[in-house]
């Protein structure tokens, strides 16, 4: 059932494409990684060498869980937008047993490994990334569509670098409140784990969560259960440790962005505007190994 929705679909998109693509197009490389769903390989495009990630998903997991709605809401909109710090997704295709994504593939691979690697972060690389995340957040809440999603794994780097928003598998397009659970407890707002509606502003949240585990090494509400981080998140019980490599600018940030109230958390464009962003924050985006 959910295939053939998935050739119909198919099909109307490729009477507005230009090309229709298929697996020999491709010469496929090594595996990049796994999700739940799909592995991804490097892949290089025969005709113009062009480099890619070949995502490959097998349907019969979109059918066994009921993904068909959620897959092709990926598809569409990731494929609608363009943003330097949003990973690119040229297209797709299918055979009878899988579909496959054809990603801009992100040479630096998982922002987490490099976090797991040093620890935490330098003030210039964190400050570097959250200014490009929210760059790209403002771009996408711009076209109406919050992300939900937004953890170091889904968060991957190119050869410069640069960060790259990717998998929008939790993302969601709309102009009304939500009401969806979804996503790792850690990550959310606490309108998001009481499962009560949710805006735009539940990615601000996950941007202040994101500030702290780049200084400090951990998310900020980790806990021994689930339980207790349900419990940290809608007390926001927010410790901030004094070690001398966060500024108190960092510290002000994270405690402006981790609040309750949704509505009071500051605004993507304060973001931008705050010391220390506008301080430490690299303006080409790029902080590789060799300019921290
Ligand atoms: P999950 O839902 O569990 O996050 P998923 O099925 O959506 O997984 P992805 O997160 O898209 O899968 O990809 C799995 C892993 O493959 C990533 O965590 C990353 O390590 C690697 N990967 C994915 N896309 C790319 C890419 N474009 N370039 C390089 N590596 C990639
Ligand atoms: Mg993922």
């Amino acid at each position: 059932m959910a295939s053939s929705k998935i050739q119909r679909q198919n099909q109307h998109h490729q009477k507005h494409s230009q090309k229709q693509w298929s697996i020999q197009d491709f010469e496929i490389g090594k595996p990049l990684g796994k999700g739940k769903f799909g592995r991804v390989y490097l892949a290089r495009e025969l005709k113009n060498k062009f480099i890619v990630a070949l995502k490959v998903i097998f349907k019969e997991q979109i059918e066994k869980y009921k993904l068909y709605h959620q897959l092709k809401r990926e598809m569409e909109i990731q494929t609608g937008l363009r943003h330097p710090n949003v990973l690119r997704l040229y297209g797709w295709f299918q055979d009878d047993d899988r579909i496959y994504l054809i990603l801009e593939y992100a040479h630096g691979g998982e922002l987490y490994r490099q976090l797991r690697k040093t620890g935490h972060l330098s003030e210039r690389q964190a400050a570097t990334y959250i200014a490009s995340l929210t760059q790209a957040l403002a771009y996408c809440h711009g076209k109406d569509v919050i992300h939900r999603d937004i953890k170091p794994e889904n968060l991957l780097l190119d050869h410069e670098g640069r960060l790259k928003i990717a998998d929008f598998g939790w993302s969601v397009q709309s102009r009304s409140k939500r009401h969806t659970m979804c996503g790792t407890l850690d990550y959310l707002a606490p309108e998001m784990v009481e499962n009560k509606a949710h805006d735009y502003a539940v990615d601000n949240w996950t941007l202040g969560v994101l500030c702290y585990e780049f200084l400090f090494g951990a998310p900020p509400f980790e806990a021994q259960s689930q339980t207790d981080t349900f419990r940290r998140i809608m007390k926001v019980d927010l410790r901030l440790p004094s070690t001398p490599h966060v500024s108190s600018e960092a510290e002000n940030l994270i405690s402006r962005l981790l609040v309750k109230d949704s509505s009071k958390r500051l605004s993507l464009q304060k973001i931008m505007e705050h010391p220390w962003i506008t301080k430490n924050a690299d303006p080409t985006g790029t902080c590789s190994k060799f300019n921290i």
